[in-house]
């Protein structure tokens, strides 16, 4: 039997390990832009992955490639070597951008050693006060990271990448950890939600695949929303408005309209935990012709189809309420629920669940109001649940993340490992 590998049990060394690492990465600014063509959309994250090679070099992994889009690609051999070819492969994946949601140039991260239960003050009057942030106090005595309050911090999604680097180090200097082929992937563009466009998906070889790039430690994320996009178009008749009476119809009046008959209790901002939404994300146009996009989300595709069809129902409404006038739909599916993926791979998820156990936390499922890259490369045939980093606040100037948790975070993947390869050895 394997010795059991907890946090207590002598993993201190790779505080410091993480530290450097999550310092180095937040250094550099990888903030993506959802209006650049370029591909990254931004030069900084191409600057990370240029580290990242370096890095994977020196730790003697042979097998990385980036691609010309700023994907890397590195492989580490299974220990020991599978008997026949058939390599099982379980990938770690990460990403290299920032938000462009708060500002990542000039990131100055704090670190808060023995944090003693109080407020952390930071510049320009933000706070991170344990009365609103209770999450805190679970930190007394630890080590705590946090911007210095003029930018976000970036441990979505540096902290994923840095615990993965470290838990590949670790592995590596201790080969009587067994386990099976590794593949580690830093993927682009993240969140602007267009970099797994470019996905190189005929050149991973992975089975399986965990992204690391939820928050607090034991949160395992195996459901996201059903994501549609409807975009809706009015056309309206324009005429010299002094001689409107009875013969204008305004578009823009018409969308704008729409907008308002859009339920309200079903937004963002009236709903959480399972509950789905619409949400109108931009109006254009004029008095000939508008467009409004809204969003639908929802935990069960039937509800979103029932979201859709009520959007068709207003276009027809609104046609009645402005006569002459025209609205019609388009509906586009983002992105799917990645629970429908994994259903008849559960072990994707208890394997998880136990590496996690291992470490000495309780795992926690919980669903994402949002996407995943997992989400997407579940869709492509990789089942990609997605694991903590052990960071909060993210996409915020008030994003903290303890130290303790990324080393739990690191220790799960070198349990995930050994437990992958035990599972298909046996
Ligand atoms: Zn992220």
């Amino acid at each position: 039997m394997l010795e059991s590998m907890e946090y207590s049990n002598g993993f201190k060394g790779l505080e410091k390990k993480l530290l450097d690492r999550f310092l180095t990465y937040t250094g550099i600014d990888t903030t993506s832009s959802s209006h650049s063509k370029d591909r990254p959309s931004t030069k900084g994250q191409l600057e990370l992955a240029g580290v990242l090679m370096a890095e994977l070099k020196e730790l003697n992994v042979d097998d990385v490639t980036i691609t010309e889009h700023g994907f890397i690609i590195a492989r580490i051999p299974g220990n020991p070597p599978a008997k026949d070819n058939q390599e099982f492969t379980v990938g770690f994946m990460a990403h290299l951008d920032t938000s462009e949601s708060v500002t990542g140039k000039n990131v100055k991260p704090m670190v808060h050693s023995f944090y003693n239960g109080g407020p952390i003050i930071l510049k320009e009057g933000y706070r991170l006060d344990p009365e609103e942030y209770p999450r805190l106090l679970d930190f007394v005595g630890d080590t705590i990271i946090t911007s210095n309050g003029t930018t976000l911090l970036g441990a979505d999604d540096k902290a994923g990448i840095a615990e993965i680097m470290t838990a590949v180090e670790y592995l590596l200097e201790n080969p009587e950890i067994p386990r099976p082929v590794l593949e580690i992937i830093f993927t682009p563009d993240e969140e602007t939600g267009f970099g797994m466009d470019l996905f190189p998906v005929d050149r991973i070889k992975s089975n399986i695949c965990y992204t690391v790039d939820g928050s607090e430690e034991g949160s395992v994320e195996s459901e996201c929303f059903e994501a549609y996009r409807a975009d809706a178009a009015f056309h309206g008749k324009s005429i010299h408005l002094g001689r409107a009476k009875g013969r204008l119809v305004n578009a823009l009046s018409m969308a704008a309209n729409f907008i308002t008959l859009l339920p309200r209790t079903e937004s963002p901002e009236a709903t959480e935990g399972r509950e789905g939404y619409y949400c109108p994300l931009e109006m254009s146009g004029n008095i000939e012709s508008a467009r409004v996009s809204v969003f639908v989300r929802d935990f069960e595709e039937s509800e979103c189809l029932r979201r859709i069809e009520t959007l068709k129902q207003l276009c027809k409404t609104i046609e009645m309420m402005y006569h002459g006038g025209k609205a019609a739909i388009e509906i586009k599916k983002q992105y799917s629920n990645m629970r429908n993926f994994l259903e008849n791979r559960r072990k994707v998820l208890t394997v998880l669940e136990e590496a996690i156990r291992e470490t000495g936390i309780e795992p926690e499922r919980k669903s994402i109001r949002g996407g995943t890259d997992g989400a997407r490369l579940s869709e492509m045939g990789i089942p990609t649940p997605n694991m903590f980093t052990g960071g909060f606040n993210f996409h915020s100037k008030l994003e903290w993340i303890p130290i303790s948790s990324m080393v739990k975070a690191a220790i799960t993947l070198v349990n995930l490992a050994k437990h992958w390869f035990i599972e298909e050895n046996k």
